[in-house]
């Protein structure tokens, strides 16, 4: 049977990874969140003592980091030379840094074959920002997931003091913005929505609603996955 590929691309803090990871739970699909695998190389570049902002830096030592990704159920572990960053991806630091290093195509390319690959092996549900534009412009259904700034960076702000960062509200809508402008501005693979995805903006809806409105286009498209 052919593998299936589901798409969902979107700026930060839209909740695509939770409802990818929803959908693969009701789907029984694997799901690559492949901001996991930015945000893993950004953190072992920060804690060697580089600069993710400095493409010297950074291109200089890309060939000694070697990314793989590992699944322990559903859960996803991303390890840079065997260790498991996973657990220290979701910081203010590591964010800004991710957005720094997916800028360079060198950074990009090897991180795309790594996705593809995994792509190929069995039907998966990817999450990121080219997806459905760049590294699987065939996929079988493909998502836009949007929202407000503002919703954003409340969301992302209630996820960061739950762990305990302290920022203010205004701090993090800034951070939220100045990473849209750099993910959407970049030469290489911009955030953008490809022509054929089905755009669905969450502001105004629940997690269940949105849940929803994926299952009913994937039906719709006739994919039958859903169980
Ligand atoms: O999705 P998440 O916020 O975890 O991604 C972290 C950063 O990784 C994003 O701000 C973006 O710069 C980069 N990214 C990317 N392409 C992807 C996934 C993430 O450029 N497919």
């Amino acid at each position: 049977m052919k593998n299936i590929t589901i798409a969902i691309d979107g700026p930060s803090g839209a909740g695509k990874s939770t409802s990818a990871s929803a959908l693969a739970e009701r789907l029984q699909l694997a799901h690559l969140d492949t901001g996991a695998m930015y945000r893993a190389l950004a953190a072992a570049l920060l804690q060697d003592g580089l600069d993710p902002s400095d493409p010297d830096q950074v291109l200089a030592h890309l060939n000694h980091y070697d990314l793989s990704v590992d699944f322990e159920g559903a859960d996803q572990h991303t390890l840079v030379n065997g260790i498991d960053r996973s657990a220290d991806l979701y910081t203010s630091q590591v964010s800004r840094a991710a957005s720094d290093v997916s800028r360079y195509s060198q950074v990009r390319a090897y991180l795309v074959a790594i996705q593809r690959k995994l792509a190929e092996s069995q039907s998966f549900i990817l999450d990121g920002r080219d997806i459905g534009t760049v590294v699987l412009p065939d996929a079988d259904i493909k998502f836009f997931l949007t929202a407000s700034p503002e919703t954003r960076a409340r969301r992302r702000w209630s996820e960061l003091q739950a762990r305990g960062e302290r920022l203010g509200l205004e701090e993090v809508l800034a951070d939220i913005e100045a990473r849209d402008y750099q993910d959407s501005h970049r030469a290489d693979s911009p955030l953008k929505c490809a022509d054929d995805a089905h755009v669905i903006d969450s502001s105004e809806l629940s997690f269940d609603q949105v849940l929803d409105q994926m299952l009913t286009l994937i039906q719709a498209a006739g994919l039958e996955l859903v169980p």
